[in-house]
């Protein structure tokens, strides 16, 4: 069967970059296909420590170097969102805004996207005060005092980045310890942010900006008002699995897609990586499963996995 493409890989984040590297290299045409400009989450982050090989790299710039480096051996088909997958014997027909290609492999490296709250206000106040991502947002804040909600690496890193620019900052968090790595929380206190512990935000409130929250103690009941300009909603992420859905691909019981150590779904030709497949979400261990999804799709377009 002609194909258009070998390989269609799905989400330019680290995982997608890396499968396309390894895609071209072992000789399959592949292209990269992302609704957005690309990056993944971790374009969203400040200051990445444990990236091995940086000790200290902006996401944004690791990012940029992973997409330079992987646009030599694929093509990118930003802001081309695909919509629908049709799965046969001998080939998939993935279907995207602007048009039909027949490929020999999916590689689905969708991601995660940000979880909401689900309280009064986060909609109606999205973009004036409530935000999923500080780097982002954070400059518009300096100066002024702004709550964190979450207890995870995200939410520390984020209030840490937040004080670091100039922000007045409050951690508000479900229970009494933090679920983040021990040095993060140690950086956050040793920096000045404040926290308050086994709260719970109830309610978004403002004019036409953001003026507040108001939170309520979970193990005592009380009902406080804090008031801030910004809310930074950090409470960890969902999975972005419509595709892997309508392909019929098996999920766990959280949503992610469940795939063997070749990165293979329950579904022939259709595999998975990075944030999508759940596990410990890390950068490093999305560019692994990248590079093994890439090699182990070699299998259903006739070509010869060289590691194997
Ligand atoms: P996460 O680890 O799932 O943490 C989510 C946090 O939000 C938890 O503290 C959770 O509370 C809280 N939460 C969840 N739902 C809530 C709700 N409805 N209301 C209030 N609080 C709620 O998510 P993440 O911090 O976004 O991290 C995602 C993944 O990326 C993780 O694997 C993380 O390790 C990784 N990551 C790593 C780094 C790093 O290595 N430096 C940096 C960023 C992210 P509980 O603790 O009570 O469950």
């Amino acid at each position: 069967m002609p194909y258009d493409y070998d390989i269609a890989i799905i989400g330019a984040g680290a995982a997608g970059y890396s499968a396309a590297i390894y895609a071209g290299r072992s000789g399959a045409s592949a292209v990269i296909f992302d609704k957005g400009m690309g990056g993944g989450l971790t374009s969203e982050a400040d200051e990445i420590e444990n990236y091995p090989g940086f000790k200290k790299i902006k996401g944004p710039e690791l990012m940029e170097r992973m997409k330079e480096h992987a646009s030599q051996y694929a093509k990118m088909h930003f802001l081309e969102e695909v919509k629908d997958l049709k799965v046969y014997d001998d080939g998939i027909d993935v279907i995207s805004s602007k048009r039909i290609y027949k490929v020999g492999a999916v590689i689905l490296c969708t991601g995660t996207e940000h979880r909401k709250l689900g309280v009064k206000g986060e909609e109606e106040f999205r973009g004036r005060g409530v935000s999923y991502c500080a780097t982002c947002d954070g400059p518009f804040f300096v100066g002024k005092d702004v709550v964190v909600v979450g207890g995870g690496n995200t939410a520390i890193s984020e209030a840490i980045y937040l004080k670091d620019i100039g922000c007045n900052v409050t951690v508000i968090h479900r229970r009494d310890e933090l679920r983040a790595e021990k040095i993060l929380e140690d950086e956050a206190k040793q920096k000045g942010v404040n926290f308050i512990w086994n709260s719970v935000v109830e309610e978004i409130f403002g004019d036409e900006m953001v003026k507040g929250v108001k939170i309520k103690n979970v193990k005592t009941g009380e009902i406080k008002e804090i008031k801030a300009s910004g809310v930074f909603v950090s409470i960890g992420e969902e999975p972005n699995n419509e595709l892997a859905k309508k392909v019929g691909a098996q999920l766990d019981e959280h949503g992610y897609v469940k795939v063997d150590r070749l990165q293979r779904t329950s579904v022939k030709r259709v595999y998975a990586a990075g944030d999508i497949t759940g596990g410990v979400r890390q950068i490093v261990t999305a560019c692994g499963e990248g590079a093994t999804a890439a090699l182990a799709s070699l299998e259903v377009i006739g070509k010869r996995n060289p590691f194997r």
